[in-house]
């Protein structure tokens, strides 16, 4: 290790180090996962203001979540000795693009004060604009172009740049009308939406040179982490913060190859989110001394195996054309990984070297060999749920704190299940990255309804629902069912009832108030008959919830679907709707900050960058994880990219990886078998332990089969169980199970087909 230098260099290896000292121009640090990329940028501001080379507010600073800002500042102020005052450009794309936005809002026709619209007010908006053009919206719906028009914004396109044979594909030809459209009454209402964060700050500064001179002089260093998973937005929005002010010519063009030939980086965003392969850095010219243009100093750190939000318009090309973007950039490869042990390290390399589409690159560690990564399958996902319960209170009693145990899913879906066995258990979680599952809004609201069945006293829940999906029932008739609820003293819901009998509403809010009490009316009915479950579903059905959600083409609305499916499902585990409605109140009365100590449940996504001593990895099953509707997708680039996240969570772990798989899911009422991920087979026998579940409450333990199918794990023995014990298991457990003799025809046929040899479940288990 380096000596010398101020204190926080040291301990910095070589590379790093040049990485860190390495101030004037372009730099890239490409590099694998836990090498420090994220450590090399903090210390290089560090560096930075130690040295004097800028002011705090001088430097430019992106990462990718709030969250990853706050670290960013609290290690800084370690370093430094001295809480950093005043950096205002460390934050995200977004948050740093609305800054910049606010303080010039006039010039991109808006008031310093703009509000910024959620998605509701984007549909709600969206709404009006398709009726005025006479669109109909069960063909169009609103959510469909709320979704296109934030993949517009995502690859940089304003209404007059989107491909016209796309824009027309959309609304009866009129898309690419609707899109400016809304764009114009967005300037009316005085609103941005998130997209136009980013993207009207990048006409700001196109239409605006002189303005943009300024940031470009006053961002003397601009440092950008998880830079494989910017989008063309964001590319466009760096690109022309670091040119250099008085940029010369087009001089790219004499640097690069024909084949690369947009000379300005505004051509790209009329390409969209075409791929150029093959840009490998090493396949860049070298920049052999000639005169380049100025260029600033920017510091990109990123690793194109772990990009993971191509679903969201990311560009791995964009880390792969670095050097061509900024000529004359150092590149910096760090080799060492300081995060995990090395049979964590072994499995994570050994799955990503799976796929085709990579720079490549080397990682080792210095560490100890450490634990084999582990992997379990249980019965099913409550018994996963339980085993892992297990573990961590294992783990709890050896000593480890709470906060250095996480579990990363695949599906937000998948959380519900912990939450309930941590709630039974007292086990302290919290949830990262997005709201705890019975909080979630597509959550809520069907709880809403079902709370209005159970108690029509219960106003909160009637008002949440009254007007979800949307049926014409606005505030204006939710306040006047407040005002006669008030004067008369009864619930919401018995004011409802009382005003459809008057004509103080309009025929059409009158009409469809009427619809939604006799609705009630009947589900009332119905759940004396049928049980919660069923209720549960006629419900989401009949009142056109799940409809609302199956038509929205937002990125997250099959999750929302997914999550409503879970719903369901939990509530098979209660008596009655009484009965779960109570434990609901019970989970939700926890207190959401989960105090001092506690496990961290996030899903994959939200867990880059992070990482934690103890790592569990649930649901390794083909259709899980993979995603089944990421491979339909999206085909083998979708299946590059599940595997990245495959890796990137194996790469979360420190000391412990622990990956489970279940053979049963019951999805939506109906058992389902599932097969172990194909990424099991895809891990290194020499660094992975198959075990026993610890949840399998003293059924044996369905822990090993299936293990023998993992081509190139040793065969998992005489541990699984007999077709008889399945049977009997599943029986146990409702009866809905479909048989042994089917279990074993979809495996065999299954083993069968895809790897071919017969190391499959089937054969084995004979
Ligand atoms: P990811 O790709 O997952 O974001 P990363 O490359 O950003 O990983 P860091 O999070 O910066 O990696 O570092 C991983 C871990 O290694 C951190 O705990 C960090 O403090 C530690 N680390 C990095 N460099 C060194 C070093 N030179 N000496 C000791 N520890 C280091
Ligand atoms: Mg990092």
């Amino acid at each position: 290790a380096a000596a010398g230098g101020p204190q926080y260099l040291s301990g910095l290896n070589p590379e790093q180090r040049e990485a860190v000292e390495t101030l004037d121009g372009p730099v890239l640090v490409l590099a694998g996962a836990g090498t420090g990329k994220t450590r090399v940028l903090t210390t290089r501001i560090a560096h930075i203001l130690s040295q004097g080379r800028a002011r705090p507010p001088e430097i430019l600073s992106v990462t990718f979540t709030n969250k990853a800002a706050r670290e960013m500042k609290l290690r800084l102020g370690q370093m430094l000795g001295q809480a950093v005052e005043g950096m205002p450009w460390l934050g995200t794309f977004h948050s740093i693009g609305g800054r910049i936005l606010r303080v010039h809002a006039e010039l991109v026709q808006l008031k310093s004060n703009f509000t910024v619209l959620d998605v509701d007010d984007q549909v709600r908006l969206l709404k009006q604009l398709l009726q005025a053009e006479g669109i109909d919206d069960k063909r169009w719906p609103a959510r469909m172009m709320a979704g296109l028009i934030d993949g517009w914004k995502n690859r940089g396109l304003m209404p007059s740049q989107v491909p016209a044979g796309e824009a027309a594909s959309f609304g009866n030809g009129k898309g690419g009308k609707i899109y400016a459209t809304y764009q114009e009454r967005l300037k009316i209402l005085n609103a941005a939406d998130f997209g136009d964060l980013l993207l009207e700050n990048i006409r700001l500064f196109r239409e605006n040179p002189d303005v943009l001179r300024g940031y470009q002089n006053r961002f003397k260093f601009i440092l950008v982490d998880e830079y494989q998973d910017t989008n063309v937005a964001q590319y466009l929005w760096l690109r022309l913060l670091s040119q250099a002010p008085s940029r010369p010519g087009l001089p790219l063009s004499a640097v690069i190859p024909g084949r690369l030939e947009e000379a300005n980086p505004e051509s790209r965003d009329q390409e969209g989110s075409s791929r150029e392969s093959g840009l490998a850095p090493d396949s860049a010219p070298r920049n052999d001394g000639s005169p380049q243009p100025p260029t600033r100093n920017i510091c990109c750190v990123g690793d194109d195996d772990q990009s993971i939000y191509g679903w969201r318009g990311a560009e791995v090309d964009n880390i792969l054309r670095f050097e061509h973007d900024f000529p004359g950039a150092k590149v910096i490869r760090l080799e060492r990984n300081y995060r995990s042990t090395g049979h964590i390290l072994a499995a994570a390399s050994h799955l990503i070297a799976h796929n085709e589409g990579r720079l490549g690159k080397t990682l080792r560690t210095e560490d100890v060999d450490g634990e084999k990564v582990t992997v379990t399958g249980s019965w099913d996902s409550e018994e996963e749920a339980r085993a892992i319960g297990e573990e961590i209170e294992e783990l709890q009693r050896a000593g480890e704190n709470l906060n250095d145990v996480a579990i990363l899913v695949r599906a937000s879906f998948q959380m519900r299940e912990f939450e309930d066995r941590f709630v039974t258990l007292g086990l302290s979680y919290r949830v990262i990255g997005g709201p705890r599952f019975y909080e979630r809004a597509e959550i809520r609201d069907a709880l809403a309804y079902l709370r209005t069945i159970n108690s029509p006293a219960d106003d909160l829940a009637f008002e949440r629902i009254v007007n979800v999906p949307k049926r014409g029932l606005g505030d204006a008739t939710v306040q006047m069912l407040h005002d006669h609820a008030r004067k008369r003293r009864i619930p919401l819901f018995e004011a409802a009832r009382a005003v459809v009998e008057t004509d103080e509403l309009k025929p059409k809010a009158r009409g469809s108030l009427r619809d939604l009490v006799m609705q009630f009316d009947r589900w009332r009915a119905q759940s004396e008959v049928t049980s919660h479950t069923e209720l549960a579903e006629i419900v989401l059905d009949e009142s056109g919830y799940t409809e609302m959600w199956q038509k929205d083409r937002s990125a997250d609305a099959a999750g929302r679907l997914e999550n409503l499916k879970e719903l369901v499902r939990s509530m098979e585990e209660f008596e009655n709707l009484q009965g779960f409605l109570e434990h609901i109140s019970l989970v939700m009365d926890r207190d959401g900050d989960a105090g001092d100590e506690a496990v961290s449940l996030m899903t994959l996504h939200s867990a880059k960058g992070l990482e934690f001593d103890n790592v569990f990895l649930p649901g390794w099953e083909e259709g899980l994880f993979p995603s089944q509707r990421t491979l339909d997708e999206q085909g083998r680039a979708g299946l590059e990219e599940e595997r990245r996240l495959a890796h990137v969570g194996l790469t979360r772990a420190r000391r412990r990886a622990k990956i489970y798989f279940a053979t049963n899911r019951r999805i939506h009422g109906t058992w389902s078998t599932t097969i172990p991920s194909r990424f099991l087979d895809e891990l290194p026998a020499h660094n992975v332990e198959i075990t026993e579940s610890k949840g399998g409450s003293g059924w044996g333990g369905s822990g090993g089969y299936g293990a023998s199918r993992f081509d190139n794990l040793e065969s998992f023995g005489s541990s699984y169980s007999t077709p008889g014990w399945q049977r009997a298991q599943a029986n146990r457990r409702g009866g809905q199970n479909r048989g042994g003799s089917g279990f074993e025809e979809r495996q065999s046929s299954f083993s069968g087909s895809r790897s071919g040899t017969s190391g499959g479940f089937g054969q084995a288990r004979r």
